[in-house]
């Protein structure tokens, strides 16, 4: 085929035809019980493209970080706007929580599920949730109030970098190199910087590089999870997905909503009425890449990649504002942890009342900053949320089902905020970003 028919179709729309093909052959398998063969045959191509992606985010993380810091030339300025970028992500992640909490005290799909329903769930995702409990209880078990800064600090830097859940410990390393840096004189700091610079810019290009593989990776990645959720009953996950079907549509409308309005509106009031149709265009790889991986450590190089190219944020914005957004700032993991800790509470027929719903902004805030840019996170983290309200853990086998779906949804959430973030941050810093007829567009 001729390359450059294709290198013309927007990066967007060659994901989305591979989404629809993934959907297509994923359909197709289980209507003819080829479950097997997805599994063997094109399941991997998605596992690698996975791969290739977390294999640049950390090195990505390190080389982005450094740099940007490295270009603030002054601690006073990098303090100021890592004050900014923080207060920015958390105010955010609480608009997202209450939104989270309004949306489920309106529609209470608690009260849609019959007592049958739930003693069967609670039945059927039992296995697996004892393995998820025991890992998450033990962290909790042992958890002082101190425990996130503990865990923040690095002792072996190689250990912390072969770890994608362990990402906030290679920030901490390379947000004192970087301050180190800008300390000691330049003649000793500059092969250093340059060599960080040269290896940002050779990542971004393995991100083009890797991108190629995209509608491949992403209809091989859509079918897996298919196959995947379906199993070898596909029958049995309607079923529950349909009795589930009032919580998941909560979590999907609290999604919509800060997509469609939160950001938007953010957008346009705080970047200089920069046009959100515009923002989205930009971005749209990049959410695509968070819905098919879910993960925002996996999509955190295309996120970049878009942000720096195609929004046009400065290097020494995005270089800092996104790598700490993809691992503290989850907006769309808060507002489902809070969706699915009041359906819970809704389902055991117990009334939460306003302190406690407090609460859960609160908890869901530390929960969402504590989860992992990797698929299933949100999840685990759901048992400390549930832990601060008094209720049982094991509730979490209710909304186990719907999960990964809902994790790629709150994933692509997760990204969108960060992009938005870095794209206020980058207006109020630099005094614009660039405009729509400086940047290409694709
Ligand atoms: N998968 C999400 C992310 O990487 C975290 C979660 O499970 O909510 O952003």
């Amino acid at each position: 085929m001729d390359m450059s028919v294709v290198k013309r179709i927007p990066l967007y729309v060659q994901i989305l035809a591979g989404m629809g093909l993934g959907i297509a052959v994923g359909l197709l398998a289980l209507g003819n019980g080829l479950q097997e063969f997805v599994i063997d045959w094109i399941k991997p191509f998605g596992t690698i493209f996975m791969k290739l992606l977390k294999l640049i985010a950390m090195p990505l993380v390190l080389a982005s970080l450094i740099t940007g810091i490295v270009s603030l030339k002054d601690i006073t300025r990098l303090s100021r706007m890592g004050g900014k970028t923080l207060l920015i992500y958390i105010t955010t992640t609480v608009i997202a929580i209450s939104l989270g909490l309004s949306v489920v005290n309106v529609i209470r799909p608690g009260e849609f599920l019959s007592q049958a329903t739930r003693e069967q769930l609670k039945e059927q995702y039992a296995t697996g949730l004892h393995e998820k409990l025991s890992k998450a209880s033990e962290t909790i078990k042992n958890a002082g109030p101190l425990q996130f800064l503990e865990d923040m600090v690095p002792e072996n830097i190689v250990l912390a970098a072969s770890d994608t859940r362990m990402m906030l410990q290679v920030i901490f390393f390379a947000v004192m190199l970087g301050i180190a840096l800008i300390l000691i004189p330049a003649a000793k700091s500059q092969p250093l910087i340059h060599f960080f610079d040269a290896l940002n810019e050779a990542i971004l290009k393995m991100v083009d590089i890797i991108m190629l593989f995209a509608p491949v990776g992403v209809m091989a990645l859509i079918a897996g999870v298919m196959v995947d959720v379906a199993g070898n009953n596909p029958a049995s996950v309607w079923q529950v997905l349909y009795s589930l079907l009032m919580y998941s549509i909560t979590v999907m409308i609290g999604l919509l909503l800060m997509l469609v309005f939160v950001y938007p509106s953010l957008i346009w009031m705080f970047a200089k009425r920069f046009s959100p149709l515009r923002f989205y265009r930009a971005i749209s790889p990049a959410q695509l890449m968070a819905f098919s991986t879910s993960s925002s450590a996996a999509a955190l190089p295309v996120t970049i990649e878009r942000v720096e190219e195609h929004l046009g944020v400065s290097k020494e914005v995005s270089g800092f504002v996104l790598p700490l957004g993809a691992t503290i700032n989850m907006d769309g993991t808060s507002l489902y942890q809070a969706v699915a800790t009041v359906f819970i509470a809704q389902a055991y027929g117990i009334d939460l009342n306003f302190s406690q719903q407090l609460t859960i902004i609160f908890t869901a805030t530390l929960a969402s900053i504590g989860s992992a840019a990797v698929p299933g996170a949100g999840l685990v983290m759901l048992i400390i949320v549930l832990n601060s309200v008094g209720l049982d853990p094991t509730g979490i086998a209710l909304v186990m089902a719907p999960d990964r779906l809902l994790d790629m949804m709150r994933t692509t959430v997760n990204v969108t905020s960060d992009c938005a973030v870095a794209t206020m941050i980058a207006s109020s810093e630099n005094g614009r970003i660039k405009m729509d007829n400086e940047i290409a567009m694709n």
